[in-house]
Formats: structure tokens, C-alpha cells, sequence
């Protein structure tokens, strides 16, 4: 299937190393010009390099950090065609133990952020007639996650977010979706303390995804064929999520 990927210039948020690096380096080997931004300055130019990426540094947990970044992008790119906005899952925690400045770090992080990114790139895309913008959550958002309430509360934001979206642009070219990761292996897994076996048991499809299954549904999500698929919550979970 020729995805129609060559050419399209793409943002993808928190990629120097998980998810977001496996979906941007998907979307390289599919002929895309790629930006990838992170916070570290030099882990970030590292996989850029090792990748073929351009990399941006860039903390996106403040305010004005996604608009900024766009901007960055656009004048190195020229245009944004497809926008994957992502970061790093907001720290575990029960309601009692964060305080109200952590609930403030995960909403900008976690749902600002893509207020701002979708901001500043859905303009051009409404302009040219053609888009993608792709938002990676967790199925946390459907299914809460016992000792994640930060993610649990924010993600689901985001799906009202995409699904109200996707209709205000449907007619424009430009869809909207949100990609559910389930337990894949990356550092983020590790931190969370979630291994080989305890994934196994939890599973149906009996252990962890692996990045690049990941990236291969995101890389469809954004491509030209998918362009009917729209405002969707599309999970790649093994099995893991039982609500229909
Ligand atoms: P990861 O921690 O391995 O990678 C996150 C990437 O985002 C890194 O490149 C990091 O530098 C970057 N990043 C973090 N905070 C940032 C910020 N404020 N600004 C800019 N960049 C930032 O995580 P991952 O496993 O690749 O997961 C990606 C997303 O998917 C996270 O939100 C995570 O919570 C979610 N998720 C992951 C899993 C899983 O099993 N891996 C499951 C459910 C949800």
C-alpha cells in the first residue's frame, strides 16, 4: 500500500527516545521530512542524527513552549502536514499524595501542550486542505490505571478534545485521532516498574507491545489512505482494554 507519506513534512513531539522516536523513525523510512523535539539537548540531537530526524529541544510543559516549537519548525520546515503530539507520562500517584502544582505540571504538559501545538499547525493545514494530527494517549483514558490519577484524568480530556475537533475540521482534509498506547516496552515501562512477566499475566496477547507495532498503526492513522478514519480513539493494546 503506497501510504502517500513522501514529501509530508511532520512534527512528532517527545521522540527522543519510546514512542515517539518509533513513530518518527516510521515516518522517515515512509520518505517524510521529520522534526523531533524533547527536552534534552543532547539526547535529542543524538537520535535526530542516528535517525535522520531534525531535532528540537524543547521542554513543553510551559506555557508558550508548543507555540514556540511550531514556529521553530515551520521556518526550518516550512509547513507542519502532520502533527504527532506527544510527551512523557505525568509521575504515579494517588489523589492524596499530589499537590495541586502537580496536577497544574501535568495539565500543561499533558493537555496545554496540545492545545498549543494543535494551535499553531492546524491553520496551514486548513489552508492547504490536507492534514493529520495524531494525539498519543494511554488506555488509561478508557480504562483508569490504579495509582495513575494524573493520567487517568487528564487523557481523557484529550479524546473530548480530538473527537469534538475532528468534526470541526472533517470537511477541511484534516483528521484528528487519538492513538492509545497499552504496554509497550519502553523506558517509561521500566520507570512504572511493570516487567516481562507481570505484563504476561495482564495481557491477552500474553506480553508487551513492541514500539515499532505501535508506530506501524500511527504511520496508517496519519497517511493518505486513513483519511476517512477520524475522530477515533484507536488502541494498540494486545487485548488489554475490555470496554467495548
Ligand atoms: P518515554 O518516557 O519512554 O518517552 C517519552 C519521550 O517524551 C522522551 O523522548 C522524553 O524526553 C519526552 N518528553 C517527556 N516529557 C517531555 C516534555 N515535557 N516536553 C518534551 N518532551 C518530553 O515514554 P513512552 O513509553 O514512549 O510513552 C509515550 C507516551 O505514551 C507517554 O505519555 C506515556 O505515558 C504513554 N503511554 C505509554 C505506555 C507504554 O507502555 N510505554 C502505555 C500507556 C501510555
Amino acid at each position: 500500500m503506497d501510504l502517500g507519506l513522501s514529501g509530508k513534512r511532520a512534527l512528532v513531539t517527545g521522540a527522543s527516545r519510546g514512542l515517539g522516536c518509533a513513530i518518527a523513525t516510521s515516518l522517515i523510512g515512509e520518505g517524510a521530512d521529520v522534526a523531533i523535539c524533547a527536552r534534552d539537548e543532547a539526547r535529542i540531537h543524538e537520535t535526530a542524527a542516528r535517525i535522520g530526524a531534525r531535532g528540537f529541544a524543547c521542554d513543553l510543559t510551559p506555557r508558550g513552549a508548543g507555540k514556540s516549537l511550531s514556529e521553530a519548525v515551520v521556518q526550518a520546515m516550512g509547513e507542519i502536514d502532520i502533527l504527532v503530539v506527544n510527551t512523557g507520562g505525568p509521575p504515579a500517584g494517588t489523589f492524596d499524595a499530589l499537590a495541586s502544582s502537580a496536577w497544574e505540571l501535568a495539565l500543561n504538559a499533558l493537555f496545554m501542550s496540545a492545545i498549543e501545538l494543535i494551535g499553531a499547525a492546524l491553520p496551514g493545514m486548513r489552508q492547504r486542505g490536507w492534514g493529520r494530527i495524531l494525539v498519543v494517549t494511554s488506555v488509561a483514558a478508557k480504562e483508569p490505571h490504579p495509582g495513575l490519577i494524573l493520567s487517568n484524568a487528564i487523557r481523557p480530556a484529550l479524546h473530548g478534545l480530538v473527537n469534538s475537533l475532528s468534526r470541526e475540521v472533517a470537511s477541511e482534509g484534516v483528521t484528528v485521532n487519538a492513538i492509545l498506547p497499552g504496554l509497550t516496552r519502553t523506558e517509561r515501562l521500566q520507570e512504572l516498574g511493570l516487567g516481562e512477566e507481570a505484563v504476561a499475566a495482564l495481557v491477552p496477547a500474553g506480553r508487551m507491545g513492541t514500539p515499532e507495532e505501535f508506530a506501524a498503526l500511527a504511520t496508517f492513522l496519519v497517511s493518505g489512505p486513513a483519511g476517512y478514519v477520524t475522530g477515533q480513539a484507536v488502541a494498540c493494546d494486545g487485548g488489554l482494554l475490555r470496554s467495548i
